[in-house]
């Protein structure tokens, strides 16, 4: 598939010819699932958008049953964005409902495959993104990221995938599961696409009261892989990975030393903690978030109801599936008075701790190697165990939680043919040295598709 660079360069005759191609690639690899539809706005190259971004005049939802009918009413500023950029929306991405996932596998539009094994899941939950561009139908994606939604799917199909630091990328318009978390970005082939995606979607935003009103310098034009960083690898982390990544890990280690990279060895105590504050924040925040869709205001409503309460319950109750109660009910819980301090606050305080960490790394470190996923994709239903498919988080969500920006980037293939990737996190709002750091490790693995 032909690059985003070399696409955003096409004369507007060969875009449309783009699109069409493009349509017929879709078309023939229905299977995997990777579109839950394919509208069109606009006629600029061609990107697929994760289904929990608003894009005026389409059925967005989240993955969710709840959402079935509901029209996007604006565009989200990251649409408003790369709209004058050239780009246009293409296509609905599928992803877990309300993105609470790792697997794809709770959309209510059915599973994603993964287009290295049809047995295995994609990742989760920007599933269809990642699925899509590794498949060759897309040319970049955007997907977004609360505990490693972007990363872990790109790391699964073997793309790129890019989480900002919280504050660079507008909220507005995208579908909140967890505001103090949730960050867009890009899905791309490789490194200096997504510098671009990125370049393209940043920025202050007066419309999201949480965006980042700093000095915003693009990177893709700056980018610069002769700089020598000091990588951190965090060695207890790596402990607890599988074979298959320990391998991409001494890999990736050994590409940056050759590369004229100092690696350094460190440890982080806060990451056994990670798991816990991430699944109390959140399931709070996602308690309060998803309590707007009540029957009256948004998508579906039950019908044939005798009282307001019977309204929202049934509606509720319906439209929402069961990983998606499951985190009300312990959002609810951990906010509900008597518990509140022992699980948010104390929550609120880990965190703290696990930002301070990696801010101690970073005062010798300019990045972090790290795993995005203990194992390479695994099959369906092998996590249908809900904890053991939140354990598998640990990699991804400390990054969140500390609001840093991160890149996960493919670094070799298993035995069996399935793609490891691994994750460089940076400082924050130093995204320039993240994507040098990463385009220098891309051309240092050589990764064969
Ligand atoms: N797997 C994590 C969760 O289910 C992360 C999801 C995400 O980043 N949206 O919450």
């Amino acid at each position: 598939m032909i690059t985003l660079k070399e696409a955003l360069g096409l004369p507007e005759e060969e875009i449309s010819l783009l699109r069409e191609d493009l349509v017929r690639k879709i078309e023939e690899r229905r299977e995997l699932n990777a579109y839950v539809s394919l509208d069109r706005a606009g006629k600029g190259v061609p990107v697929l958008i994760k289904d929990n971004i608003q894009v005026k005049g389409w059925n967005v939802t989240a993955g969710s049953k709840i959402l079935q009918g509901y029209i996007a009413p604006y565009n989200a500023t990251v649409i408003e964005k790369i709209e004058k950029a050239g780009l246009s929306p293409f296509g609905r991405a599928n992803m877990d409902e309300f993105a609470m996932g790792s697997s794809t596998e709770t959309s209510y539009y059915g599973k994603t495959l993964n287009p290295h094994d049809p047995k295995r899941v994609p990742g989760g939950s920007s599933g269809g993104s990642a699925a899509a561009v590794a498949a060759g139908v897309a040319i970049a994606a955007l997907g977004s990221d609360t505990g490693g939604s972007i990363r872990q799917p790109a790391a699964f199909c073997g793309i790129v995938g890019m989480k900002p630091t919280y504050g660079r990328v507008s909220r507005w318009g995208l579908g909140a599961y967890s505001s103090s978390l949730d960050q867009i970005g890009p899905m791309t082939q490789n490194v200096e696409d997504a510098a671009i995606l990125y370049d393209i979607i940043s920025g202050y935003d007066r419309r999201d009261s949480t965006s980042a009103d700093v000095e915003y310098t693009p990177v893709a034009a700056n980018l610069d892989e002769t700089r020598r960083l000091t990588v951190a690898v965090i060695d207890n982390y790596i402990e607890d990975a599988s074979q298959d990544v320990q391998s991409a890990y001494d890999t990736a280690v050994k590409a940056l030393e050759d590369a004229g990279h100092t690696v350094i060895h460190k440890e982080m105590i806060g990451a056994k903690y990670d798991i816990a504050a991430y699944y109390i924040v959140a399931t709070a925040e996602a308690s309060a978030n998803l309590s707007r869709y009540d029957g009256i205001r948004y998508g579906n409503r039950a019908k044939d109801v005798e009282s307001l309460e019977e309204l929202y319950i049934r509606t509720r109750s319906e439209g929402f599936g069961e990983e998606v109660k499951r985190r009300i009910l312990l959002g609810s819980f951990v906010l509900s008075s008597g518990y509140y301090d022992a699980y948010y606050l104390k929550a609120q305080k880990v965190r703290h701790l696990i930002k301070n960490e990696f801010e101690e790394i970073f005062k010798e470190a300019d990045l972090i190697l790290s795993p995005v996923a203990p194992t390479p994709a695994f099959k369906f239903n092998e996590m249908a165990d809900p904890l053991q498919m939140y354990l598998s988080d640990a990699y991804t969500i400390g990054v969140n939680l500390a609001g840093l920006p991160a890149i996960a980037l493919p670094i070799q293939k298993n035995g069996d043919g399935l793609p490891v990737g691994l994750q460089l996190i940076g400082r924050h709002f130093d995204e320039q040295t993240l994507f040098d750091g990463a385009l220098s490790l891309e051309k240092a693995v050589a990764y064969e598709k």
